[in-house]
């Protein structure tokens, strides 16, 4: 199975404006609300592509007991940990013309005895685990380096652990055992402190951070595609134009797909294809974390995957 570890869930909610103007009141006509956060836009796509993910992570309050009932809802498995406090909302404003503003609460404090709750569940959800997928920051309370350690485990264990996060998180666990970092070129950005302004720059940094222990270093770029580099290869994934709608969770989305192709043994270039595939899809439709199964093959077809 998959696991999907959300530790800092949120729900999501989502303002369609004609135009979004600081300082003056505006009134949202549509609104929707979903469970969010990283990990749980990953378990959703899963879910729709036919595989139902355990969903790990803390939540808390009213807001942590909102994120339970839309997960079983959804039909995901609910292996999540009740903490004090109030699991976080997070705003996303669209205006007519598609220009997305996010405002991002952090969310509740973990404390130890949580840490240890968890540790000791994750225990046990390992053993019927193939796959173990980690999104998103890491909440008040854990060491930052926690995804290292997750990785330790995971070689000890012999899981593939594909760690999709950024900044200070990302940075403490490149020296730990992962099967496949995807930072975007932001996030690569950032790792590597240089500008990367092309697909050549980002081969060139990728292979840099083959020094490390991770096994795939796949970086993805938006409407130019992915690259993902490993020892033996480099895949340069070239991608159709597409009508864009919402690219919010376009990166959750396309792990969702390498994952699902992982865990059904798909060739590593048919997990190319089904992650761009599911991040285009994504980035098609306005609802984020959101795939319309019906488009997931033709996109497959057209994906071009080369490999140098
Ligand atoms: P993130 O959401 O992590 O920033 P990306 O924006 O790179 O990730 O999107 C992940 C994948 O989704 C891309 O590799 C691509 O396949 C697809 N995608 C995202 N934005 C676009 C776009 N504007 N046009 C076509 N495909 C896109």
């Amino acid at each position: 199975m998959i696991t999907v570890i959300t530790f800092n869930p949120s729900i999501d909610t989502l303002y369609k404006l004609e135009t979004f103007e600081i300082g003056k009141v505006q009134r949202a006509g549509d609104v929707k609300k979903s469970a969010g956060g990283k990990g749980i836009n990953v378990a959703r796509v899963l879910n729709q592509l036919g595989h139902s993910p355990m969903c790990m992570g803390f939540v808390g309050g009213y807001n942590g007991l909102y994120i339970k009932d839309e997960i079983k809802k959804i039909g995901l498995r609910d292996e999540f940990i009740k903490i004090d406090g109030e699991t976080r909302v997070c705003l996303n404003i669209i205006d007519k013309n598609k220009v997305s503003t996010e405002i991002l609460e952090s969310g509740p404090i973990v404390e130890e005895n949580d840490m240890i709750k968890f540790e000791r569940h994750l225990e046990n959800i390992l053993e019927e685990t193939k796959i173990l997928v980690a999104s998103g920051s890491l909440p008040k309370g854990l060491p930052i380096d926690y995804y290292g350690l997750l990785g330790e485990i995971c070689r000890i264990k012999n899981i593939k652990f594909i760690l999709d996060t950024s900044g200070k998180y990302l940075e403490s666990a490149i020296n730990s055992h992962i099967y496949m970092i995807k930072p975007n070129i932001d996030e690569l950005e950032a790792l590597c402190k240089c500008n990367i302004n092309n697909k050549e720059d980002a081969i060139k940094e990728a292979y840099k951070l083959l020094r490390y222990n991770i096994e795939n270093i796949c970086i993805s770029m938006g409407k130019d595609g992915m690259i993902l580099v490993n020892k033996d290869s480099i895949y340069e994934i070239k991608i159709p134009n597409i009508k864009i709608e919402n690219t919010v969770g376009s990166g959750d989305s396309s792990i969702a797909g390498f994952a699902y192709g992982l865990l059904n043994d798909y060739s590593l270039k048919d997990c190319l294809r089904l992650s761009n595939a599911c991040g285009m899809s994504n980035a098609m439709n306005i609802k984020t974390g959101f795939i319309d199964v019906n488009e997931i093959e033709k996109l497959f077809k057209e994906i071009e995957v080369l490999e140098y």
